[in-house]
């Protein structure tokens, strides 16, 4: 926790750090800070931003802080003062109460089809891009893309050029290289290259394994994969895991908890995704983390008497669990097809995944009875530091001002990703260059 500031004595300070961010380009901070992919998602702006500051808001950083004022400059969390200092006199300063409101940090969906998914059901049923606003209707301020099932039509130069256009439009955007497939998809011939050389690429995935549309991969060949992905994390201070796609197969996740048995790599590279869509899969999950792997809970839609968990449950049953919570991440498969299958593997169903599935968990989990503090590190602060995004996940003065107001209800009033609205009192700011106005929709209120 900060400690408590006094405006007598860190005014200056605040004058100084407010003049430096004033003088920054808004989106052009120094990258390092925010680990090992140098870019950041920052643009160069052509006008430097205001100083900001949230009075009389209550902060979950995500630790619960109480009531406090945040000071937002160069795209960054200047200062974070206690709510009964007065407001420092800066000029240009726009001020905003943010009474009767929750700060949370901006959330990370580290699962997102960008590009769009699907495609399982033929072509007409490939899913199109996803908008800037879908995103931060959400509260989203950083997402990281992936290919899918489809890592053939949909190639890792749409993925990235899709990254690309969200970084422009003020997102902090990432990418796993590969797909469900082996060989992986990637745009320099190796997986090391891709982590090593492209900028948003952080690490592979989703290999798909357990699964009948995956390539079936051996164990020699999961190691191979890991084993790229750990060594490039390495030379380029980024994440370097490996993403897994987990199917319904039976096999669930024999092969990670072998690699863990047999090989040198270390846990963290084994991040398997979507382990609540079969209960006992989930109790696979636990077993890994509490050897040290993050799990990853996809938020997708659950019918009563399905063999799943929702995301909520899983988080409940998690933290009933002896694993611990930092182990925990939640994703959305926003943009992925989210289909049903038969035991024939023939297709019966489809739905489309949103972020806005992040928020409603959430709001669900308050729901229940459950405090904020808890349940934001599975949203943020933990996918941030499996990631290797030092910036992200947190509010803390140096931290990129990635945050989201909610009310009461938690439902969300305003968004802000690295300084900039694109959500203010509940009407969005910014959208994708042909998105309609209803594209925007504030779905999370659903
Ligand atoms: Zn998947």
């Amino acid at each position: 926790m900060p400690e408590p500031v006094r405006t007598r004595t860190c005014l200056p300070r605040i004058r100084r750090l407010a003049s430096i961010a004033t003088a920054m380009c808004p989106r052009s901070c120094s990258s390092r800070l925010n680990g090992g992919s140098g870019y950041n998602g920052r643009m160069p702006a052509t006008a430097p931003s205001p100083l900001t500051l949230i009075r009389n808001v209550s902060v979950f950083a995500p630790d619960a802080l109480g009531p406090r004022q945040i000071l937002i400059g160069g795209g960054r969390i200047l200062w974070l003062g206690d709510a009964a200092e007065p407001a420092p006199s800066l000029p240009g300063l726009k001020i905003v109460d943010g009474a009767g409101l929750r700060a949370i940090p901006g959330l990370i969906d580290a699962h997102a089809h960008v590009t769009g998914g699907g495609g399982e059901g033929g072509f007409a049923t490939r899913v199109p891009p996803v908008p800037l606003s879908r995103f931060t209707t959400a509260g989203v301020t950083t997402v990281v893309g992936l290919l899918g099932t489809d890592d053939l039509a949909r190639s890792p130069g749409e993925l990235l050029a899709s990254v690309y256009a969200l970084r422009e439009q003020g997102l902090s955007a990432y990418a796993w290289c590969g797909g469900y497939h082996l060989p992986p998809a990637t745009l320099t011939g190796s997986v090391r290259g891709d982590i090593v050389y492209l900028d948003p690429v952080i690490g592979v995935g989703e290999l798909a394994i357990s699964d009948h549309r995956s390539s079936q991969p051996t164990y020699d060949e999961l190691l191979r994969i890991a084993s790229e992905a750990h060594v490039a994390g390495m030379m380029s201070l980024k994440a370097g895991v490996l993403h897994l796609h987990l199917g319904d197969g039976p096999r669930g996740l024999a092969l990670v908890r072998r690699a863990l048995d047999e090989s040198e790599l270390p846990a963290r590279v084994f991040h398997p995704t979507h382990v609540n869509r079969r209960k006992a899969l989930f109790e696979e999950a636990l077993d890994l983390a509490r050897r040290g792997c993050r799990i990853d809970v996809t938020a997708f839609p659950v019918e009563d008497g399905e063999d799943a968990w929702s995301a909520a449950d899983a988080w409940e049953r998690y933290r009933a669990s002896d694993a611990p919570c930092e182990r925990l991440t939640i994703s959305s498969d926003a943009g992925g097809c989210l289909p049903t299958f038969d035991a024939h593997g023939h297709l019966c169903r489809m739905e489309v995944g949103s972020s806005a599935a992040l928020l409603q968990t959430i709001r669900e989990l308050l729901a229940r009875g459950h405090p904020l503090e808890q349940i934001l590190p599975a949203f943020t602060r933990n996918v941030a530091r499996l990631l290797r995004l030092s910036g992200k996940g947190e509010l803390r003065v140096g931290a990129d001002a990635d945050l989201a107001l909610l009310d009461d209800a938690g439902h969300l009033t305003d968004v802000m990703a690295l300084g900039e609205w694109h959500l203010r009192a509940g009407a969005v700011r910014r959208r994708s260059a042909f998105e309609s106005a209803d594209g925007g929709a504030m779905d999370d209120r659903d």
